[in-house]
C-alpha cells in the first residue's frame, strides 16, 4: 500500500531503475492529484516475485563488499509475469502450488527465462538490470564484461554510450540490421533467405534453449517448459525451434496442437507422454496486479 514511506523506499532505489522509477512516482503523484489522497494507490513490482532467489543465484562473483556497499546483485524482472504463468499453469493442470516445477519463458521485445520451484522463482536470466539473459529485441543479453571497455576504445565511445548500444541496438535489431519485431524477421529469413535475419532468429533459439538446459540442471528435471510473451504465445515456429533437440529431455513437440496455439490461446503442445511438457501459457500481469490490489486494499497480506 502506497504511503509516504514507500515513496521513499521508491526514491531511494532511483539509481537502480533509473528509466523505471522516477516515471513511476510521477505517476503515483498524478492520481494522487486527480484522484485525492483518500483513494489508495498500491505498487506491485516486477522485482517481487524473485524475491526467494537463493544467494547462490543472486549473488555475482564479484568481490562481496560491493554487494553490501551498493547492493549489486541479481534482482530479475518481469517478475509478474513469470508469477503469473506459474499461477495459471497450476489452475490448468489442477497442481498444488508446492507441485509446480517449471522453466517459464517470457518471450516478447523483452526476454527472460525463470526457474520454479515450489511455486517460487529460484533463478532467474535478467539480473542487476533487465539487460542480462536471453537475446531480446534490441538487448544482447549476456556477453563478457571486458566487452565494455573493448568496444569503447575501438569504437571511440564512452562507457555510457556503451551500456545504451548493448540496450537499444543489439539483440535481434543488432545482429539482422534491420529490426527488432519477430514477424518482420521471419519473413526476411524464411521467404528472402535474408541471411542475418535467419542469423538472428538461431542465436536467440539457441541462447533460449541453453537456458532451458541449465535450468533443467538447476531444478533437478522441471514437469514443463511454458511460453508466453508476443513471440512465446504467438510464434509455433520460434517455440519449434527452441524445443527442437531437447527430446534427450523427454520433451517431444506436438507440430499440430503447437501450430494451433496462436494469438492467445493457452494449452500443452508436446506430445502425450512427453517427461517434459511444453505449455502456452499467456501471461495476464494486468489481472495479477488487479487481484494484489484487492488483496492489500481489503486488508489481505
Ligand atoms: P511483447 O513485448 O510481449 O508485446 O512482444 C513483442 C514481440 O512479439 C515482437 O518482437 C513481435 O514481433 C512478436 N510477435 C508478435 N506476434 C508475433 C507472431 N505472430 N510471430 C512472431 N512474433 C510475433
Amino acid at each position: 500500500l502506497i504511503d509516504d514511506a514507500v515513496l521513499q523506499g521508491i526514491e531511494d532505489n532511483v539509481e537502480l531503475a533509473p528509466l523505471h522509477n522516477p516515471h513511476n512516482l510521477r505517476g503515483i503523484e498524478a492520481a494522487r492529484t486527480a484522484l485525492g489522497a483518500g483513494v489508495p494507490q498500491v505498487a506491485v513490482f516486477d522485482t517481487a516475485f524473485h524475491h526467494t532467489l537463493p544467494e547462490q543465484a543472486y549473488l555475482y562473483a564479484i568481490p562481496y563488499p560491493l554487494y553490501r556497499r551498493h547492493r549489486i546483485r541479481r534482482y530479475g524482472f518481469h517478475g509478474t509475469s513469470h508469477r503469473s504463468i506459474a499461477y495459471r499453469y497450476r489452475k490448468l493442470t489442477a497442481r498444488a502450488r508446492a507441485d509446480v516445477r517449471i522453466i517459464t519463458l517470457h518471450l516478447g521485445n523483452g526476454c527472460s527465462a525463470c526457474a520454479i520451484q515450489g511455486g517460487v522463482s529460484i533463478d532467474t536470466s535478467m539480473g542487476f538490470t533487465p539487460l542480462e539473459g536471453l537475446v531480446m529485441g534490441t538487448r544482447s543479453g549476456d556477453l563478457d564484461a571486458a566487452l565494455l571497455d573493448f568496444i569503447a576504445a575501438k569504437e571511440g565511445l564512452s562507457l555510457s554510450q556503451v551500456e545504451a548500444m548493448l540496450n537499444s541496438q543489439s539483440g535481434l535489431l543488432g545482429i539482422s540490421g534491420l529490426t527488432n519485431d519477430m514477424r518482420d524477421l521471419l519473413a526476411e529469413a524464411n521467404e528472402l533467405q535474408d541471411r542475418r535475419a535467419r542469423l538472428a532468429i538461431e542465436i536467440f533459439c539457441y541462447r533460449a534453449r541453453k537456458y532451458i538446459g541449465a535450468y533443467l540442471a538447476a531444478l533437478g528435471g522441471a514437469d514443463a517448459v511454458v511460453f508466453a510473451g508476443g513471440i512465446g504465445e504467438n510464434s509455433a515456429e520460434i517455440r519449434a525451434r527452441i524445443c527442437a533437440g531437447l527430446e534427450w529431455a523427454g520433451l517431444h513437440v506436438d507440430a499440430q496442437a503447437n501450430g494451433a496455439l496462436v494469438g492467445g490461446k493457452e494449452g500443452r503442445f508436446s506430445v502425450e507422454g512427453s517427461t517434459l511438457e511444453a505449455w502456452v501459457v499467456p501471461t495476464d500481469e494486468e489481472l495479477l496486479i488487479a487481484r494484489d490490489t484487492f488483496r492489500v486494499v481489503s486488508g489481505g497480506t
